[in-house]
């Protein structure tokens, strides 16, 4: 190596000397002594490879002390941050599973703030003094709201599915139709679940059409369950028929034989007076007699990740004492956040429609996501000054979370389109922007939905888009 090069390599200061600085104070501060140190090396180290691998007279000189330490701040922005934090939802799906399906409310986080920051009454019994039971906060909530004997919940549907069909069903047949072998998600898939359970599949009728007949000639001394399975993120339309929920129930009536429903997303309210599609509650199929219900906590409820049970009291004591639901239980931070978002629905539709974020997306009025819509493109308008083309346009909002698949939720979007520069770039702008801001990308426009936007996120958009604006020109 040249004389030149080994000068140049002399001058890079030490991971110590640089961890004697005033800014590595206040990075020790923020941040694990172990990522400070590497996110050093790191800086150093390319700095090291950049003059190694250049000409001679190309090498890059080696940057002032501060400079470096730039360098390293914002190594340490990018990686020393937690990996888990909030996005920007202006995809206008309210129920995003990759975002996390349902945000909570403020109240209900208050609430699980005060529950989590200490101890709390989880299995411990205030009145007797001893020990209690951890689903009793919410069982009596879960009966009032559903009109069911008993209740529990585990730590999701998927999980709810397989502790009943394991619980009531191992080592006998399961009687479902072919039209509601479903998968969710890519990873729940009903065959796979049962599989696992120790279940048996039993499938009846075609994709298209399920009689009741199919059932009855099905069920035979092997029989353990009928199973209906809502067929949630999909319709089949046309020539199609599926067996009422009173024929099935009347038919495991018949036969001593318990009925199950995976409702799914199991909404409590009835959505259709929102203008929105249709959903069958949790309500209607206890009514109809479902011995066993099972839905989703996060989905159109609109609560924290939760499998929710509901149904007749002598399976449910079975299912309970199942070692499984101990695998599958939920703890302090869900029981609390699902408690309140329950509490909230017994105080009537209004207030659940007020306090629980995904109900409120879902009823928002067009007149109102229309208002939105204008003064944010209005306000983008002005902070990126003739930079960016924006507008708005009708659009369609998604339930998602695979519910109400053919659900028509009428919005009006904020489009963008960069006069320089491509729509990918600008997506992949604001998708790196702290807080990231997700959106939907269109036919060479960004779409950004009011509907999925919560208070102070307008705000966000606006600044972040003023700055990518600025830096790009
Ligand atoms: C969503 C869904 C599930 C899975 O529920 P998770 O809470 O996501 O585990 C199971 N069955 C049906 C019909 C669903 O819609």
């Amino acid at each position: 190596m040249s004389r030149d090069k080994t000068l140049l390599l002399r001058k890079i200061p030490g991971v110590d000397e640089m961890l004697q600085s005033d800014a590595a104070r206040s990075w020790l501060a923020r941040y694990p002594r172990v990522l400070v140190v590497e996110a050093i090396r790191s800086v150093l180290g390319e700095l090291r490879e950049a003059i190694l691998s250049q000409p001679e007279n190309e090498a890059p000189a080696v940057p002032s002390l501060p400079d470096l330490a730039a360098a390293v701040q914002e190594r340490l922005r990018q990686t020393a941050r937690l990996s888990l934090r909030p996005v920007i939802n202006a995809t206008g799906v309210i129920l995003h599973t990759n975002l996390g399906r349902s945000p909570l409310g403020p109240e209900t986080l208050a609430h699980v703030l005060e529950v989590a920051r200490g101890y709390a009454n989880l299995e411990y019994d205030l009145h007797q003094g001893g020990r209690g039971k951890r689903y009793r906060h919410v069982e009596r909530l879960l009966c009032r709201l559903t009109g069911a004997e008993a209740a529990t919940v585990v730590n999701n549907n998927a999980a709810a599915v397989l502790l009943v069909l394991n619980t009531l069903a191992q080592g006998k047949e399961v009687v479902v139709s072919r039209g509601e072998l479903v998968e969710i998600g890519g990873s729940f898939r009903i065959p796979e679940v049962m599989e696992k359970s120790g279940a048996r599949l039993r499938e009846v009728g075609t994709t298209n059409k399920t009689h009741l007949r199919d059932y009855e000639q099905a069920v035979g001394p092997d029989t353990g369950l009928l199973l209906k399975v809502h067929t949630s993120n999909y319709q089949i339309v046309g020539f199609a028929q599926e067996v009422p929920l009173g024929d099935l129930v009347r038919l495991g009536r018949q036969r001593g034989l318990p009925v199950m429903y995976d409702l799914g997303s199991g909404s409590f309210v009835d959505l259709r007076k929102a203008g929105i599609g249709r959903e069958p509650t949790a309500q209607e199929a206890v009514r109809a007699g479902v011995d066993v219900v099972t839905f989703s906590g996060d989905k159109l409820l609109g609560g924290p990740q939760a499998g929710l049970i509901v149904g007749r009291r002598d399976l449910l004591e079975k299912i309970r004492s199942n070692p499984l639901a101990r695998a599958v239980r939920v703890d302090k931070l869900t029981l609390a956040a699902l408690e309140h978002t329950l509490w909230l629905y017994l105080s009537g539709e209004d207030r659940a429609v007020q306090a629980i974020p995904t109900l409120r997306m879902l009823s928002l009025s067009l007149p109102i996501l229309a208002r939105r819509a204008r003064n944010l493109a209005s306000a983008i308008r002005k902070a990126t000054q003739g930079r960016l083309e924006v507008g708005t346009q009708p659009e369609h909002s998604q339930a998602g979370g695979g519910s109400l698949p053919l659900g028509h939720l009428p919005t009006r979007v904020v489009t963008l389109r960069p006069r320089h520069g491509s729509a990918a770039r600008l997506e992949e702008a604001l998708r790196r922007n702290d807080p990231p801001i997700v959106v939907r990308v269109k036919e060479g426009r960004l779409l950004l939905d009011p509907r999925t936007l919560l208070p102070g996120d307008a705000r966000e958009i606006v600044r972040a888009l003023e700055r990518i604006a600025s830096d790009e020109q």
